[in-house]
């Protein structure tokens, strides 16, 4: 038990008095980790060391009693480990939080940023739902089939003298997308215009239906105010939308996924963790995309 072997510790011992959950933010990210992981090898070219800068970096903590960490110096009875990160080459989604992104894009103009549904009496009332989620899946039941970001309704005004809150609306008057999820990706689909060429086409015009990035939705979430995040029930300092997508991967400590000596002698071969060889992956697809933008041609389109 490693636990019998801590040392007696003077530091002063803290009632907590609060725990808050939330999402961590890009900046929450790489302010945590120690290091960048920027190459996927575990270990250097001799094998005998693991490798700077690569999943298991010295500074992320020590799981053998040959080293010490190079971030606090101790051993690793005593190193608790510490987290890394790997700054992704473009923002992607997290597989945990698509749903929640799908159905914020449904809710809010992808032009302005502000809630679709306008301010009738359904959605006054939906405005006092006390619980947020439930308040949420209202607003998003009133505002996803709202194709249009309408511009300025009559009602605004007649709420204010009411004495009902005040939502900021007028919308921009932008056509909206229907969205639709496949697998771990988003599209978005504009339904065609009516004109009268669509007699000569068979069966009307298709829907132009586009891939949306996480770029795309990082886009619509950066645009969002405060108060609108209020109102959907989302809080604006610990659970922002463009927090669901992920710029900056943190990578945990080695002893979350410690590697086993191949041969029971705690030298020479290890086995890595499962974990460990996906981060490796992910390091490995992220230096491709990096290097693809980078070699990129310029676009002859955009030079005028
Ligand atoms: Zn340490
Ligand atoms: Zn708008």
């Amino acid at each position: 038990m490693a636990n019998m072997h801590f040392p007696f510790s003077s530091a002063p011992t803290r009632t907590i008095e609060e725990i808050q959950f939330g999402l961590f933010s890009q900046k929450e990210s790489e302010r945590l980790a120690v290091i960048d992981i920027e190459y996927p090898e575990t270990m250097d070219e001799a094998r005998l060391r693991p490798r700077e800068k690569g999943p298991n970096d010295p500074h992320l903590g020590t799981i053998d009693r040959n080293f010490k960490c190079a971030t606090c110096e101790e051993d690793q009875v005593e190193c608790p480990g510490h987290f890394g990160v790997i700054k992704l080459a473009v923002p992607v989604y997290h597989h945990g939080f698509l749903k929640q992104v799908k159905k914020i894009l449904e809710t809010v103009c992808h032009n302005c940023g502000k809630i679709k549904a306008v301010e009738d009496e359904a959605f006054r009332s939906a405005l006092r739902i006390r619980s947020r989620k439930a308040r949420f899946d209202k607003i998003w039941e009133l505002s996803k089939s709202k194709l249009i970001c309408e511009p300025d309704p009559p009602e605004e005004e007649n709420a204010a003298k009411q004495g009902l809150p005040v939502i900021r609306h007028g919308g921009c008057g932008n056509v909206q997308p229907q969205m639709r999820k496949a697998g771990i990706q988003l599209f978005a689909a504009f339904k065609p215009r009516k004109s009268e060429e669509d007699d000569e086409i068979p069966g009307g015009a298709q829907p132009e239906k586009k891939r949306f990035s996480a770029q795309d939705a990082l886009n619509v979430f950066r645009n969002m105010h405060d108060e609108t995040l209020e109102i959907l029930g989302l809080n604006a300092d610990y659970a922002r939308p463009e927090w669901m997508i992920l710029s900056a991967l943190p990578v945990p400590p080695p002893p979350v996924r410690p590697s086993i000596s191949v041969d029971g002698s705690g030298q020479g071969q290890r086995g890595e963790d499962d974990l460990t060889f996906k981060l490796g992956d992910i390091v490995r697809a992220n230096q491709n995309v990096l290097r693809t933008e980078h070699d990129a041609p310029p676009n002859p389109f955009a030079l005028r």
